[in-house]
């Protein structure tokens, strides 16, 4: 979780896992939309870099400031709610954390969530952050108006179209400017019936498509070199609230199980890396039968502290059940010493110069190391057998975009980097991550 007394300690920034680490000389913490304007303009003038940074959660160089850092942490909150119209308008620094209650006061509820909640709004946006859901987008997707400071320091906002600056603005990875306000679609409030089950590895790869059809959310666990699978499955039902005595012992059950049990299964995997895939394999058998229901917000989310590295890849959802097949039989000859499981999960397509769907309903396909282990050989091979399946990254996560390749992902690159060059003109807003892939 962000610490804002860390942060005006300002020695050092460093994104969840780690692996990332940079010493900017300033770190800005304006409370006002003026001041952050009168801060890019003093950056403007000094040719100085700025990175906003949200909650640090992307495990790609994305949010590592160099020269200077700015936190939305005191920008926080909601402005403004449009019952009728499904809208509701937050300062883009709020935690997602927050957006649940604050949105439920009022009856509403966000659309869907990823499987954490500690990002803010802002960063979520930036970067596509998406749950599950093929009917369903990611948080790139829920916006309708964009509030941003330019990279010459004014405030501008901007109501979707089909625009060139609302299709580099979907996913913009904070250089079209800085995102402080933020106007989203939202649903009625409502509840999410969960189940969670082990069951057989080619019956579900088998039922596939009539699956993801049939059910609003779903996702898989798939534990390298079992022949188990973990699936998820959500279903949208009326508001109830789980009484807090049974919330209370499901929590300390998840927080054992998937926390506890799993960090002490990772240690071993790091202390002997040959015992990955019979650790996987135990942890398959380990999956038991799960039910629960609740608002939303309390459900989406797991708390996740054993620490890792991702690499995270969109592929046509056709493609699935042939990648993850040939996943399948890699694993079956025990090339790679992990016992993460990799996570899959599906999504509506896309419009959006950097969305890795580029506009095709997709399945999306995480993969894990736990922090300490060597990723290296896995993720590059994760990385060519995706490409295999006109896999694109997931900007927050581990990635190989470089100005070499990235027309060959985004076909719209240029595009993108035209709208860049206009509302930041002085490239205050490029890092050398994003040197090397837009310069
Ligand atoms: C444990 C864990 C679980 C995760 N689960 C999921 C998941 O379920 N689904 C998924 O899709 N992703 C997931 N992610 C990835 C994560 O959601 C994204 O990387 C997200 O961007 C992190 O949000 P953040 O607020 O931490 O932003 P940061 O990582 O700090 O920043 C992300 C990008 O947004 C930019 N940015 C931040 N604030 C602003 C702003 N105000 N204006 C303009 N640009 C800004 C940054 O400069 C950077 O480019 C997970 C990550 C972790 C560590």
């Amino acid at each position: 979780m962000f610490s804002i007394k860390k942060w005006r300690n300002g020695a050092k920034w460093t994104n969840w896992s780690g692996n990332y680490l940079s010493y900017p000389s300033q770190f800005y913490a304006p409370q006002s939309i003026e001041e952050v304007c009168s801060i890019v303009q003093e950056h403007t003038f000094s040719k100085r870099t700025i990175r906003v940074t949200g909650a640090a959660h992307s495990f790609s160089p994305v949010a590592m400031p160099e020269q200077s850092a700015l936190t939305l942490h005191n920008l926080r909150g909601l402005i403004h709610v449009d019952k009728a119209a499904h809208t509701a308008t937050f300062y883009a620094g709020t935690y997602l954390h927050e957006v649940g209650p604050i949105l439920a006061e009022h009856g509403l509820a966000l659309i869907n969530m990823g499987d954490i909640q500690y990002q803010t709004l802002a960063g979520a946006i930036s970067t596509g952050t998406h749950g599950t859901g093929i009917t369903l987008g990611s948080f790139s997707s829920m916006v309708k108006r964009w509030g941003i400071v330019t990279g010459e320091g004014d405030y501008i906002e901007h109501e979707r179209g089909p625009d060139a600056l609302s299709e580099a603005l979907h996913v913009s990875l904070g250089l079209i400017g800085i995102l402080v306000t933020v106007s989203i679609h939202v649903m009625p409030l409502y509840s999410l019936e969960y189940t969670s089950e082990r069951s057989d590895f080619q019956t579900e790869v088998n039922h596939f498509r009539q699956t993801i059809r049939e059910n609003r959310n779903v996702e898989w666990f798939y534990f390298p070199g079992s022949d188990q699978i973990q699936v998820k499955k959500m279903k949208q039902v009326e508001p109830i609230t789980q009484p807090k005595l049974q919330k209370m012992v499901d929590r300390t059950k998840l927080q054992i199980i998937e926390n506890g049990a799993f960090f002490v299964a990772s240690e071993i995997c790091k202390w002997k890396p040959s015992l990955s895939i019979p650790v996987s394999k135990l942890c398959a058998i380990a999956v038991g039968q799960e039910q629960r229901t609740d608002i939303s917000y309390e459900v989406y989310p797991s708390p996740r502290s054993v620490k890792f590295v991702e690499t995270e890849y969109a592929i046509p959802v056709d493609q699935f059940e042939a990648c993850i097949e040939e996943v399948n039989s890699v694993f079956a000859r025990q090339q790679f010493d992990v016992h993460f499981p990799i996570e899959c999960r599906t999504t509506a397509g896309e419009t959006g110069y950097l969305s890795p769907t580029q506009e095709e309903e997709s399945a999306f396909l995480a993969f894990h190391m736990y922090k300490g282990m060597d990723e290296s050989s896995y993720f590059a091979w994760v990385h060519d057998m995706m490409r295999k399946y006109n896999g694109r990254p997931h900007w927050g996560k581990m990635n190989k975009y470089h100005r070499d390749n990235i027309e060959s992902y985004y076909p719209n690159a240029v595009k993108f980097n035209e709208q860049r060059r206009i509302y930041d003109p002085h490239d205050i807003f490029l890092t050398s991550y994003f040197r090397n892939i837009f310069k």
